[in-house]
Order: structure tokens, then sequence, then C-alpha cells
């Protein structure tokens, strides 16, 4: 029985609290069930802790709800110590023990008398250690210094779970032992209270309606968004969690054997909890394999093969809304809340029900105004009218709203020109948008527009994709740093400021990997560090098959390697392949094929490696401002701009000419098949902003 209807996650502290401000060591809840996510609950202390855990767990059992409830503290101690302690290695009686002997008041507990008195039944020097009072108490040690532990320092499940800290440790940064002697004489209560209803895993079979089980947060939740208190988000993001795990999934992790030192739930399953089971699966070793028989590719069978081998590859994270500007949606997105939530005036008027006749009115006019955030609570009489603000709900009895300038008002009455239409200048509930639309699909990069629709909805968190992080490498003995020393036959590298500025625009995270000469083990080592740090690895020169192009004999060697003959100018072939894992572009050297294939090619594949689905440059038909005869079999892209509503190309199509990248301000596409344009010809003209650039 492990299908849960409610997920209420607890993270306890030792420390107490005043409030009303919300800390950060105070003890924060969340409830989480299937869809709806709840606002983390701020308890200021223990005993509000306590109270709000047993309303709601009643809550929940009288509405006929199974609930998994968790807690962030060991239910257990380390093997031995319960036999020590009460004679049994049964922990409930650890419970019980620590319920009878702990006091805890809102200014002052004995936590550490108790663990003293612990320790005096041993030898005085363990296995508790650390004091946060001033005073000093015997058989206490404040450090490690003279301290010894009978029992492991650790249970079992703390080998597997890196970072986490030992709950002998009372006092110190990241200490947990104070929160498990405050935390267990509230499970035992909770215990005894619920009794038949509630059963706690791993030590009991979860077949009542209530199951209590031991979470640590940070096992697989991170430390969330720097303005969100660290605890509040973390709750939050394990009810949701596992609120959204596939029940057989939640089986499989509840299904341990530690009887007497209890378990962390989710140990040994971090990947299946990490970002909720959305890790994407790696790319297919083969994804860039040609056809049979390919020789030449046309640019559209290159992009299809592109289109259809690769997916997304980067992780999934939730955020919250209001930071989720340029960042793409890796689920759809639903309204929680509708707007406008209430019908409501669109302008400053007076408001009233119903249909007005042509002619001459009058109406009494009632005390009292609506506003905006400030709403009128009676009800206005059939017949009577009110003063009401833009953005007022409509009160009870009024539907429609006439202008004030359209009105001559005193203290008492207004008086106007009919005729007016029922329900004019009044907004209807829900008209923008209605709870539960969805706003948008998965794969959207959210604009400033996105974030103002998601606020006015209610959306608070979001699950995005982390940004996709796009390795760049230069590569060719002539190279020199740009502004750096220089030999003769030395030009400095453009390509690499060119590609990481690009990616930048684009919206993803730049990762330099600097030059590399025309070395194959250089560059091997090289390609490993991009393949280390980023999703994609983008290289540039040595792609072709001569003696000097290292970058697909390497790709060749790791046999996952395309060389993709595109009929394409300017272009040479483009070497595709895989190195550790990660897709690499190998681009051409010259900085304007560089460009033009990372444009046409690069840019659309990075959108599906980075989850935002495949999108193409919009172009647009204009009249030519040249004339150009080609030749069929290749697609030819030409630097170009927009002047006096023509697209003029540049005087060169050397693809030596860097400055003819910089003169346009986009790329005229011309189709495969032969072409003779005339000035005044419709050509498809793409500008760089079609690209994201
Ligand atoms: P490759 O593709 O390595 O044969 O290089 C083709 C041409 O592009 C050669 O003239 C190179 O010098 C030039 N080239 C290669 N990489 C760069 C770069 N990063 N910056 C400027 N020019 C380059
Ligand atoms: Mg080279």
């Amino acid at each position: 029985m492990t299908q849960f209807d409610t997920f209420i996650m607890v993270d306890w502290s030792g420390g107490n609290d005043r409030g009303p401000t919300p800390v950060k060591d105070a003890i924060w809840a969340c409830v989480a069930a299937t869809g709806q996510i709840g606002e983390p609950v701020y308890l200021r202390n223990r005993r509000v802790a306590e109270t709000w855990i047993g309303d709601r767990l009643e809550a929940e059992l009288a509405a006929g709800r199974r609930v998994c409830i968790g807690f962030d503290l060991p239910f257990g101690y380390p093997q031995g110590f319960a036999n020590a302690l009460v004679g049994s290695s049964n922990p409930f009686k650890v419970w019980d023990w620590l319920e009878s002997r702990i006091h805890d008041h809102d200014d002052k507990n004995n936590r550490f008398d108790v663990a003293a008195k612990i320790n005096a039944q041993f030898d005085g020097s363990g296995p508790f250690w650390g004091n946060g009072l001033k005073r000093d108490i015997d058989a206490l040690p404040r450090t490690k210094q003279g301290y010894s532990n009978p029992f492991p320092d650790r249970r079992a499940v703390e080998s597997l779970a890196k970072g986490s800290f030992t709950c002998w440790q009372l006092a110190g940064a990241g200490a947990v032992g104070s929160q498990v002697l405050m935390g267990l004489p509230v499970l035992g209560r909770l215990r005894r209270r619920f009794s038949a209803d509630i059963a706690v895993w791993p030590f009991e079979a979860l077949d009542a309606p209530i199951a209590v089980v031991e979470i640590w947060p940070s096992l697989f939740v991170g430390a969330g968004p720097e303005d969100m208190i660290k605890d509040a988000w973390q709750v939050q993001e394990v009810a949701q969690v596992l609120s959204e795990l596939e029940p057989t999934a939640l089986a499989k992790m509840l299904d341990v054997n530690a009887p007497e030192e209890g378990w962390i739930l989710g140990v040994g399953h971090q990947a299946a909890l990490q970002a909720g089971n959305l890790v994407p699966p790696p790319l297919r070793n083969d994804c860039f394999a040609l056809p049979a028989g390919v020789n030449w590719a046309p640019v559209d069978a290159a992009l299809a093969l592109l289109r259809n081998r690769l997916a997304p590859v980067t992780q999934v994270e939730r955020i919250p809304a209001a930071h989720a500007s340029g960042r793409i949606l890796a689920t759809s997105v639903a309204a929680e809340r509708a707007n406008p939530p209430h019908p409501n005036s669109a302008v400053d008027g007076f408001g009233f029900a119903g249909m007005v006749t042509g002619g001459a009115h009058q109406l009494p006019l009632i005390e009292g105004r609506a506003a905006a955030g400030v709403p009128y609570t009676g009800e206005v009489p059939q017949g009577c009218a009110v003063r009401i603000l833009t953005g007022a709900t409509l009160p009870t009895g009024v539907d429609t709203v006439i202008l004030e300038e359209d009105v001559t008002a005193t203290k008492a009455m207004i008086a106007f020109n009919g005729p007016l239409r029922k329900g004019a200048n009044a907004r209807r509930a829900g008209e923008d948008v209605e709870a539960g639309d969805i706003l948008f699909e998965a794969g959207r990069k959210l604009t400033p527009a996105d974030v103002a629709l998601l606020s006015i909805s209610g959306v608070k968190n979001l699950r995005v994709r982390a940004p996709l992080r796009v390795a760049v490498l230069s590569t060719g003995d002539e190279l020199a740093e740009a502004g750096g020393p220089i030999s003769g036959g030395q030009i400095y590298d453009a390509n690499r400021p060119m590609l990481l500025s690009m990616l930048t625009k684009l919206g993803y995270i730049p990762v330099d990997i600097g030059r590399v000469a025309d070395d194959r083990a250089a560059l091997s080592d090289r390609l490993d560090a991009a393949a280390e740090q980023a999703d994609v690895i983008l290289t540039s020169g040595g792609a072709s098959s001569g003696d000097e192009d290292h970058v697909s004999a390497l790709l060749e060697q790791a046999g996952a390697m395309a060389l993709w003959r595109i009929a394409v100018k300017p272009g040479r072939p483009l070497a595709l392949g895989l190195w550790g894992g990660k897709p690499v572009f190998g681009l051409p050297g010259n900085p304007v094929a560089a460009m033009v294939c990372t444009l046409i090619f690069a840019r659309p594949a990075m959108g599906l490696l980075a989850g935002e689905g495949w999108h193409e440059p919009q172009g647009f038909d204009v009249p030519a401002d040249f004339e150009k005869s080609k030749k069929p079999g290749r697609r030819e892209y030409l630097r170009a701009r927009i002047r006096g509503g023509k697209a003029q190309a540049f005087v060169s199509e050397g693809s030596g000419r860097i400055s003819g990248l910089s003169w346009a301000e986009g790329l005229v596409e011309l189709e495969d098949g032969a072409l003779d344009i005339k000035v005044g010809d419709p050509v498809r003209y793409i500008p760089y902003a079609s690209f994201g650039i």
C-alpha cells in the first residue's frame, strides 16, 4: 500500500524561533497532493509545529485520505545504542525514553543535559558531543577532544548519503544531533495519538492511513534560489517530487530492511528522484550517421536528419516563475487562477445593473465606492448606481459601468444619456485566462511578457531546462590569441570570440575551451575537457579530410563521426560526432563558413538539445537590389541587408571577407535550383535577429 493522496514534508529544527518574521532555521512544512503543491508553511517553533501537524493529520483522516508524512531526522540511532540505553533494539523504546525526559519550552529545553545523562551511563566521554550553551555540562564534551564513542559514528544508510551529518553531534554548523533529540519525542507523541492509524517506516508495515517516513532533502534537492529560504524551498521540492513519483517507483524506495537504525527515503534512488525523473537519456552513438549512399546531402535533408535524431540533453530544474525569463519550459504550465479573477470595471465611472435605452436617465447614487483592491462589499439595489474605479471588482448588483466623462454627477444622483448595453465597460471574470487554461507548452522560451502572464495567473514555480552549456574550441597552428603576441605567418583567432558571443545571445552558457594547435594528442585532451564541462561542443577548423584535419580524424577514431558533405555555399564539410557522449559540431575554419554553418545547422540543433524544439528562422520575401545567376545543386547564403525596402548583397562572395559578415544584417537564402535573379525579383531575406543573434 504505497499509494498516497497527500504528502506532507517537514524540515525539523533544533532551534527555537520566536517569530513573526520567518527565519531559516525554523520548522518548514509543505503539503502536496498530485498536481497541487502548497506553499511552504512557516512553523515558528516545535509546539506550533506539533499542533499544526496533528490538526492536519486529523483533517486528512477525516477526509479519508492516505498520507505520507516525512521528517528530516533519523528515526533510529546507530546499531547497538538502543539496546544499551533501553535494553531493546526497538527504536520506539528510544522515542518513548526520550519523550519522558526531554522538556521543551519556548525559551529553553534540557536536550544537552539529557545527552550528558546518556553519556554518563557509558564512560562520560560519548556518544554525544557538542554543547550549544555557555555553561559547561559534566560528561558532555564540547569538542572531539577527549571524546570517545562506544557506538558506530553513523548509521548504515549514512555511509551511502554523501554529506550527511552524524546524529551524535549536538552543536556547530550543520549539526543534526539536537533536532533528533527534539524531534523523536514529538514523533513518539504523534505515534501514540494516532495509534492504529499511523505506521512508521521502515519499522512497521505501511498499512495504516498515515505513513511516517524519514527524509533528507539535500539528498536530491539543491539550495534553491538565492532569495528563498533553503528549508522552505527544499520541503516544497521534496513534497512535489514525491507526490509526482510513480507509486511503483515509491514502492521500490520504501522496500528496505533497517529495523533498528531506520533509513533515509530515496537513498540509492537519487537519479530517479533528481528533477522528478526527468533526467534525459543519452544520445545514441549513431545519431549523426548518414543514410547509406548519401554523398552530397541537400540542406533540407541534413536539417531533417538533425531534427529527427537529436533530443533534449539538459536536466530539468524548478525555479520561481519570476526568475524564468529566457528559460525553456520543461513541461506545459496551466493557470492557477483566472484573469481577471472577478468581474471588474474597465474604466473610472459609475456602476449599476442592466441595459439602458436611448434618451436621458437619472439614477440615485448610493454611498460608498468600489476601488481596485478595496471592493464595495454591500449590494447595489436595482435602479441605483455606485461610484466605481478602474480595476475594482463589480459589486453584487452591478454588471454595467458608465464612463465618468459621460455622466453629470451630484452627491446623490447621476444623470446621463443612453443607450448603453448591458455589460458595457465591464470585464468578465476569466475573459483573459481561465483557471486551468494551458498557458504555455513545454519548449517555450519564456519572454518578459510570459513572466507577467505567469504571475497574474498565480503560477509560482516552474520546471525549466538547465541552460545548455556549449563549449567552443578553435583549432589551427596559424591561430594566435586576439590582441596577443603574434608571428609572421599567424592570424588572430576570429571564430572563437564570434561563437562565444553568439552563444550568449542565443541564451546558452558559453564555455571557452581556448585554442589548440594542429596536434592530435593536444586536441584530444581539449575535447575531453570540453566534454566534461559542456553539453555540446563547437570546434572550428580542421574538419575536412586533409592531413591537418585533426578534428575529423579524432572523431573518426572515436567511432561516432560522420563527415557531412552538405550542398551549401559557403561551407565545407561539417564533421559531426560524439565525444565522451557529447555532440560535436566540427565547423569549417573559414569564419564566413563557420558563421553560416552555425546559424543554419548548429543553431536549430542546439535548440533541440536545449529542449526548446526545432525552430526555423523567420524569413521575409523582399525585392532584390542585386543581380545574380546561380547554377543548380547547392543552396547559397549571401551576406545581405535591407536598404530602401530592397535586399542588398555584399559585393564579394569570397568567403575570406569577414568584413562582409559585419556589413550584413542578415542572410539571403537562395534555393537549391538554378536561379537568374534580376533587380526587383523577390528573394528570401532572413535577418540575423530571426536566428536569435
Ligand atoms: P581549416 O578549416 O582549418 O582548413 O581552415 C580554413 C581557413 O580558415 C584557413 O584559412 C584558416 O586559417 C582559417 N581559420 C581557421 N580557424 C580560424 C579562426 N579561428 N579564426 C580565423 N580564421 C580561421
Ligand atoms: Mg586548420
